[in-house]
C-alpha cells in the first residue's frame, strides 16, 4: 500500500495501473476510519482492481468551525487499518494541495441538496461536491463507494456526475451499526458514555416506526419518530423527514412513492448524529 501526498504523484501511479488495465476504484473519506469505511473499503477491493481511499477532513464542506476543528484526526491508525482492508493506495493531500486557490464554484442540484441538510447546513453539499468532483478530476475513478448512512449525500453525488458528466458509476452501500444499533460515525468517539448510552434510541426508534407502515399515516409516523427520541433529555430531533428516497422531495402519503425513507438528525449533547431507515409500504 503506497501512501501519497501529491496529486501529480498519484496520477502517475494510476495512469500505471490504467495501461495495465485495471479497475479502478475510489473511497472518498475523511478519516478517523471504522468499520463503516472499512466495508466501503472491502466492497471496493472486490469491485476492481485498484483500490484508492483518500483521507482529507474537507474544509469547505463544515459550515460549523467547532465541528471542524474537533474533527478526529488519527491518519496513522487509518492507514494501518487500510493496510488490512486492502486498499493499494491511500491519498492523503494537504489542505494546500486540495486548494491551491479558493473553490469558488457554486453548484445547485435542486431540491436533493437544498432540503435536510442542505437547510441545515448551508454550504455543507456544495462543499462536498467541490471536492468530490475534484477527486473525481484527480483519481478518474471507474467506481466509486458511499455509505448510505449519509442518504441524502448519495443522491447529491449521483446528480453532480449527471450535471457534470462525470463517468463513473456511484455505489451506494448499507450502513454499518454497533450491536446496538448506533450507526457507525467518526463523531461516536466526541459522546459522553452517558450519551453514548442512549444514542441506540435513535435507531430503535426508526426501527420501531417501521411497525406501523402504511397503517399510520406518514404525519403520524413522524410524529411518533420525533415525539419519542425528543422524550429522551439528552437528545433533541433537529429534523425527521420521510422522503422518496431518489428525489429528496418530501412525501405527505405512503402513495407518493414507491421508495419511502426516514432521514433524522439528532443532537445527542452537542454532538449531531445522522440516520436513516427504509419503509416498506
Ligand atoms: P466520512 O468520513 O464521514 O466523510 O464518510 C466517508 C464515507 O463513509 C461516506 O460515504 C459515508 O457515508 C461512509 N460511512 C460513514 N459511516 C458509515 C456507516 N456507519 N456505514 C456505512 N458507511 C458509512
Amino acid at each position: 500500500m503506497k501512501i501519497v501526498n501529491n496529486i501529480k504523484e498519484l496520477k502517475g501511479y494510476l495512469a500505471q495501473e490504467r495501461q495495465k488495465n485495471r479497475k479502478i476504484g475510489l473511497v472518498p473519506t475523511m478519516g478517523a476510519l471504522h468499520n463503516g469505511h472499512i466495508s466501503l473499503v472491502k466492497r471496493c477491493g472486490k469491485d476492481n482492481d485498484v483500490c484508492v481511499v483518500s483521507v482529507f477532513v474537507n474544509p469547505t464542506q463544515f459550515n460549523n468551525k467547532t465541528d471542524l476543528v474537533t474533527y478526529p484526526r488519527t491518519l496513522d491508525k487509518d492507514c494501518a487499518l487500510l493496510e488490512s482492508a486492502g486498499c493499494n493506495y491511500v491519498f492523503a493531500p494537504s489542505e494546500q494541495e486540495m486548494y491551491p486557490e479558493p473553490d469558488v464554484r457554486k453548484f445547485d442540484f435542486g431540491t436533493v441538496s437544498s432540503v435536510m441538510e442542505g437547510a441545515y447546513r448551508p454550504g455543507h453539499f456544495n462543499g462536498v461536491a467541490q471536492v468530490v468532483s475534484k477527486l473525481f478530476y484527480i483519481v478518474e475513478p471507474d467506481n466509486a463507494y458511499f455509505g448510505e448512512k449519509d442518504f441524502q449525500q448519495v443522491a447529491v453525488i449521483r446528480a453532480m456526475v449527471k450535471q457534470l458528466n462525470i463517468p463513473v458509476l456511484i455505489n451506494a452501500c448499507p450502513i454499518i451499526r454497533e450491536a446496538d444499533g448506533l450507526a457507525l460515525s467518526s463523531r461516536n468517539v466526541r459522546l459522553t458514555p452517558e450519551q453514548r448510552q442512549k444514542a441506540p434510541l435513535i435507531a430503535r426508534t426508526l426501527k420501531e416506526s417501521t411497525n406501523f407502515v402504511p397503517e399510520k399515516s406518514v404525519q403520524e409516523v413522524k410524529e411518533y419518530v420525533i415525539n419519542t427520541i425528543n422524550a429522551d433529555p439528552v437528545m433533541r430531533v433537529e429534523y425527521y423527514e420521510i422522503v422518496d428516497g431518489n428525489t429528496m422531495n418530501a412525501i405527505n402519503s405512503w402513495s407518493d412513492t414507491t421508495y419511502p425513507v426516514g432521514c433524522i438528525t439528532v443532537y445527542c449533547g452537542d454532538v449531531r448524529l445522522i440516520d436513516n431507515i427504509k419503509y416498506n409500504k
